[in-house]
């Protein structure tokens, strides 16, 4: 049945059903539950299938998105899944975590006519719930592989860059080989995001389709440390390497008291929990801060990430400090909504000036007021302190949370590989550095960005890397 635009807009937005937050907030289960297929389709069928499709333009990797809403409001969600894997290879992980509110979604025609951008066609809860079903149904057969080149490539680091350069070059016959530090792969999807927000069997799900594809997966391999960049290429027969090593190296606000017992980076205290499991106390022995009051000092989705996590490994009261308010946050709003749902306090126009002890432990945080002054470089209004407003909030645990910058070991032991003053690598738009068969992408090189656009970086750097093969 067709429907008109008009009936199209009668169709009340789908809500996405959740976990009751006073039970997630007690435990490490996905708080949003995902659609049913008859609220997918009906979701879909809000699509006014624009001939422009300014939501594909938002879309930093392209996919034809009325193309695939399409197919799901007709309750074809393979067909629909086999449209989005046409631009995107994650899409039940981007379907997850991807800012949909400030790409595809936020320029929406639907959204745009309701003048509300939270009614736009919630184009990645279908996209995930399309991803889910052939999942769950195993109905997508693996990618075809070509004929064996003989060529071999490394890829390091299993974050999504890698695993996207992985599965494009692996498609096109050659040997590869993804070179991952840790002792698990999947990069940030595995040791950052929380399980509450990105099952960790989803991106296994993917790293077993990439060893189902013949791609070989090498943890504990530190390259620059286990072996030299350019030993791969040089010694170990390798014909390009993409570096794929993102922003794992954590910011820390050089305060005084920062190296009290109690105070954590975001990374560290969300990769034991992640990574580590420390959270499943019955079965892994990693431990982790269980302190009663802590603050998370930031306002991206790592101190969401950071704050949440808190809360379920015990903690009972969670302060997230934040120097700027909360327009300028950069932390989806979705978090933000979750966070205060589950009993985040939200401290605004605040920031640590130091961090008390006694003992060597944390016992409290010393904090500034703020207010906002001139927009700065990134067009957020400056915060500004207000001098001798400080005043003590006591605390145990101290998580600090700023962001993360690039890690210096590949840089430090490859030379000749130009990096910008940030400690970026320098690549062009096709992922290739300043060394000859070396490529770079995602992170490593944007600075912390997202995962949909260390996807993208992957696949022009990945068919970057092919055509450099077919033609040696
Ligand atoms: C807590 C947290 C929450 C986030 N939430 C979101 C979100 O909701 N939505 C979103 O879009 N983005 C989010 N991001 C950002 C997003 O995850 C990253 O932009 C993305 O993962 C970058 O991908 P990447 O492949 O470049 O690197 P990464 O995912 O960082 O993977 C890099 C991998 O390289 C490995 N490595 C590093 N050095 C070496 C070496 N020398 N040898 C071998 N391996 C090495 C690392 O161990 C790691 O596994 C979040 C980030 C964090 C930290
Ligand atoms: S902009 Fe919105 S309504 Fe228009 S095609 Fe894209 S998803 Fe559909």
């Amino acid at each position: 049945m067709t429907l008109t635009p008009k009936e199209k807009m009668a169709i009340p937005p789908q809500p996405m059903p959740e976990q009751d937050p006073r039970e997630r907030a007690h435990n490490m289960r996905e708080v949003a539950l995902g659609y049913s297929a008859d609220q997918a389709k009906l979701e879909a069928s809000r699509c006014l299938q624009c001939k422009n499709a300014p939501c594909v333009q938002g879309c930093p990797v392209r996919i034809d998105i009325p193309g695939f809403l399409r197919h799901a409001a007709e309750g074809d969600f393979s067909g629909a899944y086999d449209v989005i894997s046409q631009a995107s290879l994650l899409p039940a992980v981007c379907g997850r975590v991807c800012p949909q509110e400030k790409q595809c979604q936020q320029v929406c025609t639907m959204g745009k006519a309701l003048k509300d951008v939270a009614k736009a066609v919630a184009i990645g809860r279908v996209e995930r719930f399309c991803a889910d079903r052939v999942r769950e149904t195993g109905t997508a057969p693996l990618p075809e592989v070509a004929p064996a080149t003989g060529k071999k490539v490394a890829v390091v680091g299993s974050g999504p860059a890698g695993i996207t350069v992985a599965a494009d070059v692996r498609r096109a016959g050659h040997q590869v080989v993804l070179f991952e530090a840790f002792h698990k792969a999947g990069g940030v999807l595995v040791y950052g995001i929380p399980e509450f927000r990105l099952p960790k069997a989803i991106v296994q799900a993917e790293l077993d389709k990439l060893q189902g594809m013949g791609v070989e997966i090498r943890t504990n391999f530190v390259v620059g440390r286990t072996r030299k960049l350019t030993d791969l290429l040089d010694k170990d027969g390798f014909d390009a390497i993409f570096v794929g090593t993102g922003a794992g190296l954590p910011k820390f606000m050089n305060i005084e008291g920062e190296n009290l017992v109690g105070v954590y980076s975001a990374n560290e205290y969300l990769t034991r929990s992640n990574l580590m499991k420390a959270y499943d106390s019955d079965h892994a022995a990693t431990p982790i801060l269980h302190a009663d009051r802590i603050a998370v000092l930031g306002g991206g989705n790592v101190a969401m990430d950071a704050a949440r996590t808190a809360l379920r490994l015990g903690a009972k009261e969670v302060h997230l400090i934040y120097r700027r308010t909360e327009k300028e946050m950069p932390a989806r709003a979705e978090e933000v909504h979750h966070a205060r749902e589950e009993g985040v306090q939200f401290h605004f126009l605040e920031n640590a000036k130091r961090i008390l002890g006694e003992n060597g432990h944390v016992t409290g945080i010393e904090c500034l007021r703020y207010e906002l002054g001139e927009p700065d470089a990134s067009g957020r209004r400056r915060p500004v302190e207000i001098p001798g407003s400080e005043f003590v909030i006591p605390m145990d645990g101290i998580i600090v949370a700023l962001g993360n910058e690039s890690n210096p070991l590949i840089k430090s032991t490859t030379p000749g590989l130009e990096t910008d003053a940030r400690g970026h690598i320098v690549a062009d738009e096709h992922g290739r550095t300043s060394l000859p068969r070396v490529f770079a992408g995602g992170d490593i090189v944007l600075g912390a960005a997202t995962v949909i656009l260390a996807m993208g970086e992957g696949r022009r750097a990945a068919a970057a890397i092919n055509q450099m093969l077919a033609e040696t």
